[in-house]
């Protein structure tokens, strides 16, 4: 396994393969292992010559946990791309590297199964899974980290020695409290998952065709947008209550609507318009009557769109128009929040205000339908906590001419802490809203300027979860070889 180094015509591409530009990182060198012994390889010579190494699987990190100037050596996994049926672990094996689309693709192809996983198909498993990861079908079937069976995992143990172990969902299992922190602890925090197993909770595996949800056979996409101008306060006001009522009372694990999932795009006013898009994998009935709900209240014209797809067309390029060229380009801060409640009439005049301000910038406050089967587990089942949840919701932001960064990090920022007056300018775990998802990290939740609650960042993201979280690290990574501004600090 060569060492590629900043005179290596290779290092540049590796260097600068990240989604968000708003970070760089110059590691002394970059290591691209093939296998799980070259990881244990990489990392053990990371630890010999007392350098900071840090993993990258897809590249999509939101903060700068990767690309950051103190990191020395980047282990990039991207070339661990296996994905097939393990008859021996009774489930399927997927390799950190292999991105969620390739992972889509595969499963459907092979099996004509899915796992419930993130929208973005270039989003790497290995950095998405362990942080509970949600997306298009999670009403219907949960998040990915539900379906975790077990992983392998590269650390390093209290006298420095780089190894390779595997910890499984099984009560019997010693290594259980491993595999559970992997369900939502989040990347960059006990090592490097060289690969998942996945099988749904209720199967044996024994089948490749039922351990995991059958693909849908179909699915059906929807877009609403209407013209921005068209709107003042009552009208804007109407469309978010509607969306936060609708939200409300179709997110249990009972409702007939778990088939649909729909994202609210409350745009800047600059870019034009205000949108809706979805799925059902219902069929377009349940399409009609969300937006007989939300839309159709409202008394405004807007175009609408639905399309019939398979479910691989879809999985692989979803909702083109959102990922288009310059898309991985960008620059960008996402700031994100769970709600248990539908927004309040002040925090929608907030987000009025926020979305009509006199400034030149991109951005928008988006707003997703969750619950569903998410909410069917228990919040200590696994570590993803938030599991009452209707609404997961971003203040996001993003820009190509540095020159635009200042007034677009100030603007979401405040809109952001605006929203959340009562509670220190953060969604503290209450009756309304409950803290934030690890797989959306926010330096900011960290940093008293923007985080006045007194609740501190690893509440807001992991709830009572926490100590047990570190009490995994305590034992896995005792000497905090893996960290990052938000990483789980050791036990005391
Ligand atoms: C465009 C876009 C769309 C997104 N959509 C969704 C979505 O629908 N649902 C959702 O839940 N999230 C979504 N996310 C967030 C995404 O899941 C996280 O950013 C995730 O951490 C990305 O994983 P990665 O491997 O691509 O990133 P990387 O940048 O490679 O890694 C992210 C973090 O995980 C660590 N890490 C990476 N690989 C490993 C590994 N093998 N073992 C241990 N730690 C590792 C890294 O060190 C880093 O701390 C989206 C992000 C973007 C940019």
């Amino acid at each position: 396994m060569e060492k590629i180094t900043p005179d290596d015509i290779r290092y540049s591409d590796l260097a600068e393969k990240r989604f968000n530009k708003r970070f760089t990182g110059k590691p002394e060198y970059i290591r691209l292992p093939t296998s799980t012994k070259e990881v244990v390889e990489a990392v053990q010579e990371a630890v010999n010559s007392k350098r900071r190494p840090v993993v990258r699987s897809g590249g999509h990190c939101l903060e700068g946990f990767v690309s950051d100037p103190a990191v020395q050596v980047l282990i990039d996994i991207s070339l661990m791309t296996d994905i097939h049926y393990d008859a021996e672990q009774a489930a399927f094996a997927v390799e950190g590297g292999a991105t969620v689309g390739e992972m889509y693709r595969r499963l459907f192809l092979g099996w004509g199964v899915v796992l419930p996983a993130g929208e973005h198909p270039g989003i790497g498993m290995g950095g998405h899974v362990l942080g509970g990861a949600f997306g298009f079908l999670c009403r219907e079937y949960g998040l990915a980290a539900d379906y975790l069976y077990g992983i392998e995992l590269v650390t390093v143990d209290a006298t420095g020695k780089a190894y390779s172990v595997i910890a499984t969902r099984e009560t019997t299992d010693p290594n259980r409290e491993l595999w559970w922190a992997h369900t939502g602890g989040g990347g960059g925090n006990f090592g490097i998952v060289t690969r998942y197993w996945l099988r749904s909770p209720d199967s044996n595996g024994s089948d490749p065709y039922s351990a995991l949800p059958k693909a849908p056979a179909s699915i059906t996409t929807f877009r609403v947008a209407w013209d921005w101008k068209l709107f003042d306060e009552t009208s804007f006001s109407h469309l978010v209550r509607n969306f936060g009522a609708w939200s409300l009372q179709n997110s249990r694990p009972d409702s007939p609507y778990t088939q649909l999932f729909s994202i609210l795009f409350l745009n800047h006013r600059n870019l034009g318009k205000l949108e809706i898009k979805g799925l059902s994998t219902g069929g377009v009935q349940l399409i009609d009557e969300h937006l007989a709900a939300i839309a159709g209240p409202i008394g405004l014209p807007y175009i609408q769109q639905i399309e019939e797809s398979s479910w691989l067309r879809f999985a692989l390029n979803p909702f083109p128009e959102l990922f288009q060229p310059g898309f991985d380009n960008v620059q960008a801060k996402v700031k994100d929040a769970f709600f248990r409640q539908p927004f309040t009439d002040s925090q929608i005049a907030t987000a009025y205000k926020y979305l009509t301000a006199d400034v030149k910038i991109g951005g928008l406050l988006g707003m997703a339908t969750y619950g569903g089967k998410v909410n069917t587990v228990p919040p200590d089942a696994t570590a993803s906590a938030q599991r009452d949840c209707i609404m997961d919701v971003a203040c996001n932001t993003g820009w190509v001419d540095p020159e635009g960064a200042a007034a677009s990090l100030d603007w979401v920022r405040n809109f952001y802490k605006a929203l959340f007056p009562g509670s220190g300018g953060v969604p503290v775990p209450n009756e309304q809203t409950d803290g934030s998802m690890i797989n959306h990290p926010d330096t900011d939740l960290a940093d008293p300027e923007w985080n006045q609650s007194g609740v501190p960042w690893h509440t807001l993201y992991y709830k009572e979860n926490y100590p047990r979280l570190q009490n995994v690290k305590t034992k896995w990574d005792p000497l905090n070889i893996f960290y990052h501004a938000l990483s789980i600090q050791l036990a005391g």
